[in-house]
């Protein structure tokens, strides 16, 4: 393939010294459950977000269903959310026994449309879950606004969004609670399962850290008799970021806005040179996008993504086909066209390859294979 949507390979070879002294030093402590990494790169990434405490978790995933179990959301409970979204912002709502409400999105953004959210809201209503989708950041303080005129919880999935901002703000602290993954393909990555929320409510923090480490309060973890015996306050889940895990993030980290920053650059030299051909994405007035993926939208799709593909450029269509029209969620019964801003997207979106892996000529490459697709 001569231009990859990832190349992991690429960037190990360009920081082994670094990686490697990293998971050595998690090999040689012995420590892999309880050790110093995960608390240090909580605080790291608390700092860097901006918000008050992070906690580590298995994954993005994790993260949402945590952050449900920790709000209480529950059976008999209505959750509104989107459907262009990971297989998560349906699976995380059912696993909690909630119920699921999609409502559409703004054409813009591709994030919520807040009046249809508003619109949406029931006596059942419980929790929102907004996703700042492929890396723009949702309305957050207008659905913060939603969510406290109407006595809602509010999530922020930003799984694919670290780094963007809003007012200056990065995304982390507009929620009751702000999911993120560092699933190998996102923007900040660890190998293999990870993930963190975080919050400002410390009392929240503890919920959340108690419920993904088997129901066990960090703060009575042992019994005052008897320091040998462990206690347990409530079930709970084994889903908990691993010291190795952590000690790699710690690296990348380091590395993170220069990571923001190539994507910046690489999304403008793609906007600059395919506006007009195809409908390319948007950043709105004081939101700051992520450009976890760069996102072109054309009636003639299918053309331009076999001919990529033909000239071995890497292309996907994320999030699409949209949640409601996924065959797990078939006994929901949203019909086809009944979130008609979300199914539109989903029938023309294609994302381009972007990140820190690739040189300008590759970038160059791309928008000549876009061009000449659709001479
Ligand atoms: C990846 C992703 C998730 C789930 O994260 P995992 O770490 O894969 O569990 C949730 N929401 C969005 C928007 C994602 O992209």
């Amino acid at each position: 393939m001569s231009v990859p949507l990832s190349d992991h390979a690429k960037f190990y070879r360009e920081h082994q010294r670094e990686i490697d002294s990293a998971i050595r030093g998690v090999l040689r402590s012995g420590r892999f459950d309880t050790g110093p990494e995960v608390p240090a790169f909580e605080s790291e990434f608390a700092d860097w977000v901006g918000a008050s405490h992070a906690i580590g978790v298995g994954s993005g995933t994790a993260a949402l269903i945590s952050a449900l179990l920790a709000l209480e959301v529950g059976s008999g409970d209505e959750v509104i959310t989107v459907a262009n979204n990971d297989i998560a912002g349906a699976s995380s709502i059912r696993f909690v026994d909630a119920d699921i409400v999609w409502v559409d999105i703004a054409r813009d953004t591709k994030c919520m449309d807040t009046g249809a959210c508003e619109a949406a809201i029931t006596p059942r209503t419980r929790a929102i879950i907004a996703v700042d989708m492929y890396g723009h950041p949702a309305e957050m303080t207008e659905l913060r606004r939603i969510a406290d005129r109407h006595g809602l919880r509010l999530i922020e999935d930003a799984c694919i969004a670290v780094g963007a901002e809003i007012q200056g703000r990065r995304v982390g602290s507009f929620a009751d609670v702000t999911c993120f993954s560092f699933a190998p393909g996102k923007i900040l990555s660890a190998y293999g399962g990870a993930g963190a929320c975080t919050v400002e409510d410390p009392e929240l923090a503890e919920r959340i850290r108690m419920l993904s480490a088997y129901g066990q309060n960090p703060n009575t973890r042992r019994s005052r008799q008897n320091d040998l015996e462990f206690l347990f306050e409530s079930d709970g889940l084994n889903t908990r970021l691993d010291e190795i895990q952590a000690a790699i993030l710690r690296v990348k980290l380091q590395l993170l806005e220069e990571n923001l920053r190539v994507r910046r650059d690489q999304a403008s030299v793609y906007t600059e040179r395919l506006r007009g051909l195809v409908d390319t994405p948007i950043e709105r007035p004081n939101y700051r996008h992520a450009w976890r993926n760069y996102t072109i939208e054309s009636s003639r799709r299918d053309e331009i993504s076999d001919h990529l593909i033909a000239q071995g450029i890497g292309c996907a269509m994320l999030y699409a086909p949209p949640l409601h029209l996924q065959p797990v969620n078939s006994g929901l019964e949203y019909a086809t066209g009944s979130l008609p801003e979300t199914e539109r997207s989903g029938e023309r979106l294609l994302c381009l390859p972007i990140g820190p892996h690739l040189t300008e000529s590759q970038v160059d490459s791309v928008v000549h294979a876009v061009q000449s697709a659709l001479q």
